[in-house]
């Protein structure tokens, strides 16, 4: 079984701290990125029927009720397992609800990022606490009770009380999922080049240290689970059962097919990735061609660790990988970065905040 990514990268605005693909696009583009998309579609060899599907940006919500039908109709292996929207708060009505579900949809993200209307503001979302609210009771009446909420740790400025208040409020709507984030401000972004310039749009002066984010992350962590919404990933958090399989598959290595611009497909032997922008990959079919532009093969044994150890199930590690990194594990495990559970290998709490370091050691 593989899982389906379908990216829709356009956006209502641009979000300050957004260093994505997707964003405000040029006039004209969604209809012919739609046919783009209907050819990959097309095109797509479906040796591997679809589980799960899940449609990202960008702000896939945003597209009319009308539109939606025809967007996942290509897709084989109805009913999905999962098959997840992102959605931004304040662009639900009812009638995409039902227009959502009776495509196959069945789980919705929704990109919260806080419950406090100044740190909203700052990012350039329209939305606030009552927003959400409300998308979630929508939600619920319109049949779609497996959703996640996302938060953002270390917008500018954010607090421990104004982190804490939105946890609180999060736990409130009963999530069976939630994804938290840490903020790590790209020089690409709009309020990353306002920091590098020193000035203050978008709350550039105040964006909490990197101490102050570590430290609204655990406490998330230690939130979350006494509420019973445990951290399987490092960003990731679900009741029992309410993990994403969708998302699994990243970590655990399964098939995956990414269709529109930006998206990522691995076979388990291969990895490509489609034309980063959206004007490129539509010129891309205009000429003629449909998705993949780089194609590298896979690296098993550093990716096992390189994305397994993200999972707060870890990775087993055999004889071989014993013989491979075996210095490494060691010094990690030495050095309480790393836990061993009989053959598993998994990081430590101190381990998942210095994550980065320990994965560039697994890179080729
Ligand atoms: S953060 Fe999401 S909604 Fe905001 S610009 Fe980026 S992709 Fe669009």
């Amino acid at each position: 079984m593989a899982g389906i990514y379908i990216s829709w990268p356009f956006c209502a605005q641009k979000c300050t701290y957004c260093n994505f693909a997707s964003g405000v696009q040029p006039k004209g583009l969604e209809s012919e990125y739609s046919a783009a998309l209907a050819a990959e579609i097309a095109a797509t060899d479906w040796a591997l029927t679809p589980d799960t599907v899940y449609i990202g940006g960008g702000t896939p919500s945003a597209i009319p009720a009308s539109d939606f039908g025809g967007l996942l109709e290509g897709i084989p292996g109805r009913p999905w397992a999962e098959a997840t929207l992102e959605a931004a708060p304040g662009s639900l009505t009812p009638e995409k609800i039902a227009a959502w579900t009776g495509a196959g949809i069945n789980r919705v993200s929704l990109g919260v990022q806080s419950f406090i209307r100044g740190e909203l503001a700052r990012t350039g979302r329209k939305h606030d606490a009552e927003t959400v609210r409300g998308d979630v009771a929508m939600l619920r009446a319109g049949g779609i009770a497996n959703f996640n909420l996302d938060l953002i740790a270390g917008l500018p400025g954010q607090t421990a009380s104004s982190w804490r208040e939105s946890l609180e409020a999060v736990v409130a709507l009963d999530p069976p999922h939630v994804s938290v984030y840490m903020l790590e401000v790209d020089e690409d972004s709009r309020l990353g080049s306002e920091i590098i310039l020193g000035g203050k749009r978008y709350g550039a002066f105040d964006v909490p240290s990197e101490d102050a984010v570590a430290g609204f992350y655990e406490s998330a962590v230690a939130y979350l689970a006494g509420c019973g919404i445990e951290r399987y990933e490092i960003s990731n958090f679900a009741r029992p059962g309410a993990e994403s399989l969708h998302n699994l598959k990243y970590w655990r290595r399964e098939p995956y097919v990414g269709l529109g611009s930006d998206a990522h497909s691995f076979d388990g032997v291969k990895r490509w990735r489609n034309p980063e922008m959206a004007v490129d990959y539509v010129a891309r079919w205009h000429r003629g061609g449909v998705g993949r532009e780089e194609e590298t093969a896979a690296e098993p044994v550093e990716e096992k660790f390189f994305v397994g150890l993200r999972l707060a199930e870890g990775v087993e590690a055999n004889a071989s990988d014993w013989e491979r990194f075996g210095d490494v594990f060691q010094r990690f495990l030495e050095s309480g970065i790393l836990v061993r559970d009989g053959d598993r290998l998994r990081l430590s709490a101190r381990g998942v905040m210095v994550s980065n370091e320990v994965f560039q050691e697994f890179v080729g």
